[in-house]
């Protein structure tokens, strides 16, 4: 019996046939598995909502914008902090990262309508932060009693005269985070980028879908400065409203985390023009790939001659540590299973380090992040999430520009990922094994078959590792550490890992008197 029918043998034939489906391996051809559906009732997913995917991940890392929470207190309580997407402020920047704004629902919200409460809530937050914008995030019972928040964003609006907008991300809307972030791309898309003048400098780029957790993405900007280019907006990692504002000027979108951005990067390629390009700066030859590939874009020969200069700099100041860590790593294994980027990105830096990867999965991602682009004009819709609007754009008569001719375009298509994802699945081994939605059950049913030497994950199943005796680093929030982006951060991680798994702590998980009798005596002078 294979290691996933072992693990599919516990279900019943109904939960069979649908986690058959979520549960593939790598051979010859990637496998075609059913992502993007509902969860099973009570199946112990590590899945969140759609207003985490909006508030939480796409719109909170904003720092100049007051995101308001209206619901009852948990839904901002338990996203308050709790995702470390850093932001500093400076003398021009307002930074609300530290707050949570929330409208506290009661049940008399409920009975009577929280609208009033709402606008009372947007009065404080404008009498006491003067926010140059505020963004209002419905959960689960907003939608249900009919509360209309873009009434009421419009309405604020006009008499505050500061931006206010409205997303409906209650949390039952789609099966996932995913469907929140497709809200706040479309709601940013209508209503914030484009309307912004600043004029950019020679090399200007937006950094879309990266989320500064733990320092990541001031660790690509240091490089990407260092280089020369004039990065615009990043979406939305120590971002700010009022530099996303102006996002259609830049040059080229680079995408970090296709799952949560690409609608952007996609509808800014039909309504200006601007090109994507997937990047993955999370290990050094990914980053290394990912400079060379936007200095190829630009074409400049003096740009792509500085981008080798730095990366021999960068080279210089790691190698020896990389060196190190990798004598302790090679030849040890490991799982990940984090929400629809990082077990793809992750996997050339654990390579790199000499590990091997034998199970990735997604809570989250869709069947392109698994099999890449070309399967886009096959992916189907399901009724769970067709409730998500699909916004229809056009040209712009007069912003949209093409950045480099159409000649040129046909031919670095050949030589760049240029508005293309090949998904995670090309880049693994024969034999590994590829996991959508996986739950606890199945976390502790291929971990103890696999037994890797480390299991990437989030906080809710860190623990349920851990006490099994596997160590498990979170690669959501990095264990409270970071950054693990760029050069440096490939030094983090690996130090991080290699702490890890020499921690002495795990030669003592079995009691010694299970491995050996601790009671020694003679009879009659016999040991
Ligand atoms: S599912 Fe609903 S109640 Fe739960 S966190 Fe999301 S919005 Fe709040």
């Amino acid at each position: 019996m294979s290691t996933i029918d072992k693990v599919l043998d516990g279900y019943s034939a109904k939960v069979f046939k649908n986690r058959k489906a979520h549960i593939g391996e790598i051979s010859e051809e990637a496998p075609e598995l059913t992502s993007n559906v509902r969860t099973i009732p009570g199946i112990m997913t590590n899945r969140g909502c759609c207003y985490a995917g909006c508030k939480g991940v796409v719109l909170g890392p904003l720092k100049d914008v007051a995101v308001i929470t209206h619901g009852p207190i948990g839904c901002g309580f338990y996203t308050w902090g709790t995702r470390r997407h850093k932001g500093k402020s400076d003398e021009n920047t307002q930074n609300f990262l530290e707050y949570c704004f929330s409208t506290d629902m009661q049940e008399g919200d409920i009975v009577f309508g929280g609208e009033k409460k709402l606008k009372q809530a947007i009065k404080e937050v404008v009498e006491l932060f003067s926010p140059k914008s505020i963004m209002i995030c419905s959960t689960c019972p907003v939608g249900l009693i009919g509360d209309d928040i873009h009434a009421v964003a419009k309405e604020a609006e006009a008499l505050y005269g500061i931006k206010v907008l409205a997303f409906s991300c209650e949390g039952y809307k789609g099966v996932s985070q995913s469907a929140g972030h497709h809200i706040a791309n479309n709601g940013l898309m209508k209503n914030v980028i484009g309307t912004g003048s600043y004029v950019p400098k020679k090399f200007s780029i937006n950094l879309l879908g990266e989320y500064n957790i733990g320092g990541d993405g001031w660790e690509i900007s240091r490089v990407l400065k260092k280089i020369g280019y004039d990065i615009v907006s990043v979406m939305t990692g120590d971002g700010s409203y009022e530099e996303l504002k102006s996002a259609h000027t830049a040059d080229l979108n680079i995408i970090q985390c296709h799952r949560s951005i690409n609608y952007i990067g996609e509808m800014m390629k039909t309504k200006y023009g601007t090109d994507w390009l997937k990047v993955n700066f999370v290990g050094v030859d990914g980053t290394i790939e990912s400079l060379r590939s936007i200095a190829k874009y630009f074409g400049d020969e003096d740009l792509i001659e500085r981008t080798e200069e730095i990366i021999a700099e960068e080279l210089q100041d790691i190698e020896e540590y990389m060196e190190l860590y990798k004598n302790k790593l090679t030849g040890k294994t490991a799982a990940l299973f984090v929400g629809g980027s990082r077990s793809h990105h992750y996997q050339n830096l654990l390579e790199s380090l000499g590990m091997k990867t034998l199970l990735a999965g997604y809570e989250f991602a869709h069947r392109d992040d698994y099999e890449g682009s070309e399967v886009v004009p096959f992916m189907k819709v399901d009724a769970d999430s067709k409730n998500i609007e699909e916004l229809k754009l056009e040209k712009d008569p007069e912003k949209f520009r093409l950045v480099i001719p159409e000649e040129r375009y046909a031919q670095l298509k050949d030589e760049i990922a240029l508005n293309y994802y090949g998904g995670m699945e090309k880049s693994m081994d024969k034999g590994a094994i590829v996991v959508d939605d996986l739950n606890h059950y199945e976390t502790e049913e291929f971990l103890k078959l696999l037994k890797p030497d480390i299991f990437f994950s989030g906080i809710k199943d860190k623990f349920v590792a851990q006490k099994g005796g596997v160590l498990s680093r979170q690669l959501h929030s990095y264990d409270y550490s970071g950054p693990y982006a760029g050069f440096k951060g490939a030094v983090n991680f690996a130090r991080d890992v290699t702490m890890g798994i020499y921690t002495p702590a795990w030669n003592y998980t079995v009691a010694p008197w299970k491995k050996e009798p601790i009671l020694e005596g003679t009879l009659g002078g016999v040991v």
